[in-house]
């Protein structure tokens, strides 16, 4: 199971890269700096223990200083490390604009996946005549 960051406008996975990825602190007034910092609504209910078992971030939203590497396998945080980096600008007050960008996106890779299929199309249907279309068009 990959670990999805859980901070807004973040779509990175523990499977595209080596970057680390932080548990929600489990003490309660940590995790709730956590959580405010990130300003998702669908975490404010989450208990701190829901919290530290489902949800993580990726190093992206640390101060460099905040993070120690012990060993290059292992990155851990300060104690008393507190996220702040985040894309919060499409995100705030604007709960549609991920979803639109995912369109364009889907409709960008739609776009080619339907210009490869009518390259496959007319190489396929090659010995039909090519005024096909006009005909149709007169009746
Ligand atoms: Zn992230």
């Amino acid at each position: 199971m990959p670990n999805f960051c859980a901070a807004p406008n973040c779509t990175r996975k523990s499977t595209q890269s080596d970057l680390a990825f932080f548990r929600f602190p489990r003490d309660p007034a940590r995790c709730q700096k956590w959580v405010e910092n990130c300003r998702k609504a669908d975490l404010e209910d989450k208990t701190p223990d829901q919290l530290n078992k489902h949800y993580r971030l990726c190093a992206k939203h640390f101060e460099t200083s905040m993070i120690c590497r012990t060993s290059p396998y292992r990155t851990v945080l300060r104690d008393n490390a507190i996220p702040t980096i985040f894309d919060l600008t499409s995100h705030l007050n604007n709960p549609h604009s991920r979803h639109r960008k995912r369109i364009k996106e889907l409709s960008e890779d739609e776009i080619r996946t339907l210009k490869q299929k009518k390259i496959d199309e007319i190489s396929d249907k090659s010995e039909l005549p090519t005024d096909n279309s006009e005909t149709v068009e007169n009746t």
